[in-house]
């Protein structure tokens, strides 16, 4: 068996006197797609920013590729081979496209990569191809996800974090991002994947970790949970049929 490229163990991240996350833990094995459930305000965003460097931790430990990072600034997280497409996406939108794209690949040691890396970019999303030129704030929700997930890739993550990558998005759209990390999972991707979209994730997930008020309370292989009918009622709050 391999070793896990991530280990989270009992994070805590505190803003000031207010809990982010209390205690949570999860494993991200090489190649697999992980999901990270929970309704609004659980911490999985909070999950994803502490593991990427973006808040600190006030308690826990990341380890990465057998290397502790917890409290590491992101800048060097992102260098080592994890990346995350944010939440809300973080776009210089006065920026075009491409200039977004290579702000992904400023922790490359090696320049030379890019072209090669901004071309697998407009390969796995030709909507940003055709727009390469247009500023990211002209982009429609889509795009705008289309080019956090194309930025993250910029910077050739061996594990991808991606936060909510439906939110707020046309069915049609959705189901396009999702073709198209299914083929970055074939192409040898890690993928860690935080998502209120409970049915949507569990279909793609090889295994889901559940947050509940900052805490993992439940996980188990992606399909398990997707047939559980109470763990969605009680822990996601999905509607179930009664008969
Ligand atoms: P969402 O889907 O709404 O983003 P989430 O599961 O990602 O939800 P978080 O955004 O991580 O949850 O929020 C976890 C907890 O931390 C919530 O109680 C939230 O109100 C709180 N929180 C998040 N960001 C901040 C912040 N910058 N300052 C204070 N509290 C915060």
């Amino acid at each position: 068996m391999t070793a896990p490229l991530l280990r989270v163990a009992k994070l805590a991240v505190r803003y000031g006197d207010l809990v982010g996350v209390a205690d949570v833990s999860l494993t991200v094995p090489q190649g697999a797609v992980v999901a990270l459930l929970g309704s609004n305000g659980a911490g999985k965003t909070t999950t994803l920013n502490a593991i990427a460097g973006l808040v600190a931790p006030a308690g826990g430990t990341v380890v990465w590729r057998d290397r502790d990072i917890t409290g590491k600034p992101a800048y060097a997280i992102v260098s080592t081979g994890l990346a995350l497409a944010p939440e809300g996406w973080r776009l210089f939108v006065q920026q075009t496209v491409e200039q977004n794209l290579r702000l992904g690949a400023t922790v490359l040691p090696d320049k030379k990569r890019v072209p090669a890396l901004l071309e697998r970019v407009f390969t796995l999303f030709p909507r940003l191809a055709e727009r390469r030129r247009q500023r990211a704030g002209t982009l429609s929700g889509g795009e705008r996800q289309m080019l956090a997930t194309g930025r993250a890739l910029m910077s050739d993550p061996k594990l991808l974090m991606l936060d909510e990558p439906s939110l707020g998005l046309a069915p049609a759209v959705v189901e396009s991002m999702y073709d198209t990390l299914g083929r970055l999972r074939r192409e040898g991707l890690t993928l860690l994947l935080a998502e209120q979209a409970v049915e949507l994730a569990l279909e793609v997930a090889d295994y889901a970790y559940v947050l509940q008020t900052g805490r993992t309370v439940l996980e188990g292989p992606g399909a398990q949970l997707a047939d559980d009918k109470d763990v969605q009622r009680i822990y996601l709050g999905l509607e179930t049929e009664t008969r």
